[in-house]
């Protein structure tokens, strides 16, 4: 918690009133928001907030010894209220009884107020009014008994609980998905250390709801921090917003995932923030709108309201999914442009038209966005697929096999049922799309190689693919022209990575005894007690395990072909020179009762070659190499080594004419570049700016 904000709340605790602490800062108590258009006033002049800063119900009524406490266990979910919608939508007709939902976050036992938590610190300080909100105490029992404060754009608490909410719902989705718990990205090194030491561990992240002035949000990776702005909205606002009133980027269900999930995507991969080629740009900001689509699409509530509109036309429910996801990005302006390949509302008409699939589009797209919208539409065209193929005998029964629907409504009890499968459908894509995150590569990443670990997650969890969602995967992104260049053909089979048994080179007896001996490294990080001694544990594992292999490449006969299967090139009578990045432990469970433990070990290695090959004096530059490791713990043995070598010289060449032509586009300054270690810069910041 940062010192000034700690030192606010004392002080917010000690007095009663609004009140100004050192530093000229204003202390709100649940007060109004500065320019704020107040929708619901009579909560917002105080009642419910004053509750929660006078201590007799609040921190005191909950930390007080009960002696009933102890007999009866925590509950498994803690239910915040918050908007489904863009907040301007909710005072829409047609859209109002879709305007709120409850969100089911796992319980914190030492949820403290702000809401702070083992993953997140809301800090809601607002440079720009130059004031500091009361934190919202989420364990006072007035608001645990009616699942926290309702919606509101006029308090800023309840900005706190839906940012919170949020967010937190964002990490549990990655945890289910990964099977194991999620970290940062370390902070920077301690002072004295080196420029890639990573023993900083960074507990939680920060979460600003009100941080500035302006249409934008973004993940920042040097402050370990999330930071929202708020602007008043404009009369020709194309989402509806009214003139005068103040858009809240904090109070956007899709902004705050999409942001969460940068976040969480640096903590797990964080090369993957780097351009080296055009998909690496567009993959950071095209992920992290998958996540925030598809956790929006599991809200059964926000689907029933939209299947209810389907008439005649089977067909069309393809297109109000359709219509629903752009509505979910309005409020996003630009970044909603990351829809825009699944199809778009007509700006001139206000209809919405789906965008044709054109196999060519991948190929000729390069600016970030737009290429990014082409995979976002593949996974959501593979959900549509994945949606039919779950309700096609449901709407058999109801038309009676001829699959012609009756003029009219459709019956409540087949809204239901159809709205619940497309939320399950959704949880499905979410899932399949975070855990093909362990089957990447290191580096380097394109979207065809994200479709083979897709592929892979996939078929190790569920062997049986009963009803086909690796098909609709691989279909979908076929007609969008997404593969990798090295496969001829397309098909589930082809697509799974090789497992070492189906390569021409295996790993040898004395590499799979190093495979064997990170077990008792995966059981450190099993039973650990805390994020903290997993970070740690991870850390042991990493070292030990480049001690060994080290060794084995130096010493062992088999060292040199081994480095050959790692995708690690050693140099003549020089010391092998390469990085263990990771060293996750997962474990995981699949639908037919398959469980996994696995140990994701991601080898890094970076050379310096020359800018221009035809000049081997001239300038040079970073060229990175590697490979993730899936190693299956139960047998024990290498289940897949996905290799990206520095060796590579198809791979070196693609990469100096796209940073060629990516220096000439004046790109290098606005996009990631290739940061310096240590630097401050923020590439989201940029990359979100003017888009919100
Ligand atoms: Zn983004």
């Amino acid at each position: 918690m940062g010192i000034r904000a700690r030192e606010a709340r004392r002080k917010v605790r000690a007095v009663d009133g609004p009140e100004r602490p050192a530093g000229g800062i204003v202390v709100i108590r649940g007060g109004e928001m500065s320019g704020a258009r107040l929708s619901n006033a009579s909560v917002w002049e105080g009642r419910t907030l004053r509750r929660q800063s006078s201590p007799p119900h609040g921190s005191t009524a909950v930390t007080s010894p009960n002696p009933a406490r102890g007999t009866h266990s925590p509950p498994a979910y803690r239910q915040l209220r918050g908007y489904a919608l863009d907040p301007s939508l909710a005072q829409q007709l047609e859209t109002a009884p879709i305007s709120q939902v409850t969100f089911r976050i796992p319980w914190e036992e030492g949820l403290e107020p702000g809401p702070v938590d083992e993953y997140l610190e809301v800090v809601d300080v607002d440079p720009a009014g130059k004031c500091f909100y009361e934190p919202v105490d989420l364990n006072d029992p007035h608001l645990l008994a009616q699942d926290g404060l309702p919606p509101s754009e006029g308090t800023p608490q309840f900005h706190q609980q839906m940012v919170y909410a949020v967010a937190r719902l964002t990490i549990h989705n990655f945890e289910r998905a990964l099977g194991r718990k999620a970290l940062w990205s370390p902070g920077p090194p301690p002072p004295g250390k080196h420029p890639r030491d990573d023993s900083h561990f960074v507990r939680r992240l920060r979460v600003y709801p009100h941080a500035l002035r302006e249409p934008n949000a973004y993940f920042s990776p040097a402050r370990k921090a999330l930071l929202f702005g708020y602007f008043p909205a404009s009369a020709s606002d194309p989402a509806d917003h009214v003139p005068g009133g103040m858009v809240f980027t904090c109070l956007s269900h899709d902004i705050v995932a999409h942001e969460t999930a940068h976040a969480l995507l640096d903590g797990l991969h964080r090369r993957l923030g780097e351009a080296t080629n055009p998909d690496m740009l567009a993959f950071h900001e095209a992920f992290a709108d998958i996540v925030a689509l598809f956790q929006h699409f599991t809200f059964p509530e926000i689907l029933r309201h939209q299947i209810a509109r389907t008439r005649g036309d089977i067909d069309s429910q393809e297109n109000l999914l359709g219509q629903l996801a752009s509505q979910f990005g309005r409020t996003t302006g630009a970044r909603g442009a990351l829809r825009d390949a699944i199809g778009r509302f007509d700006p001139e008409t206000g209809a919405w038209e789906r965008h044709p699939v054109d196999a060519y589009e991948y190929e000729r797209t390069d600016e970030p966005h737009a290429r990014g919208a082409i995979l976002v539409a593949a996974v959501f065209n593979a959900f549509l697929s994945i949606y039919n193929a779950r309700v096609s005998d449901l709407l058999r029964l109801y038309t009676g096999g001829t699959g012609v629907l009756e003029p009219g409504s459709l019956h409540p009890d087949l809204v239901n049922r159809l709205a619940e499968e497309a939320g399950k459908a959704a949880g499905h894509v979410l899932n399949m799309c975070v855990r093909a995150l362990d089957y990447c590569p290191p580096v380097d990443l394109s979207f065809g190689e994200y479709l083979r670990a897709v592929i892979t997650a996939d078929v190790d969890l569920a062997p049986d693919d009963e009803r086909n969602y690796r098909v609709a995967f691989v279909e979908a992104f076929r007609r969008r022209g997404i593969y990798p260049r090295d496969l001829r053909t397309l098909s589930v089979e082809n697509l799974r990575w090789r497992t070492p048994e189906e390569e021409e080179h295996q790993p040898s007896p004395a590499l799979n005894r190093i495979i064997r001996l990170l077990r008792r490294h995966a059981h450190r990080q099993l039973y650990a007690r805390s994020r903290q001694e997993i970070f740690e544990a991870e850390r042991v594992a990493r070292i030990r395990l480049h001690q060994q292999l080290r060794r084995h490449f130096v010493e062992d006969a088999a060292g040199a072909d081994d480095a050959l299967f790692l995708g690690i090139a050693l140099e003549e009578g020089r010391e092998p020179r390469f990085e263990v990045h990771a060293a996750h432990f997962a474990t995981r469970s699949g639908p037919g009762g398959v469980t996994r433990l696995q140990l994701i070990v991601q080898l890094t290695q970076e050379v310096r070659i020359p800018r221009d090959p035809d000049d081997p004096e001239g300038e040079t530059m970073v060229f990175q190499g590697g490979s993730t490791v899936v190693a299956d713990l139960i047998e024990p043995r290498i289940a897949y080594c996905i290799r990206k070598p520095v060796t590579s010289s198809t791979r070196s060449a693609r990469q100096r004419s796209f940073l060629a032509g990516f220096a000439e586009a004046g790109l290098r300054a606005t996009y990631f570049g290739a940061p310096e270690p240590g630097s401050a810069r923020e590439p989201f910041a940029l990359l979100h700016r003017g888009t919100v």
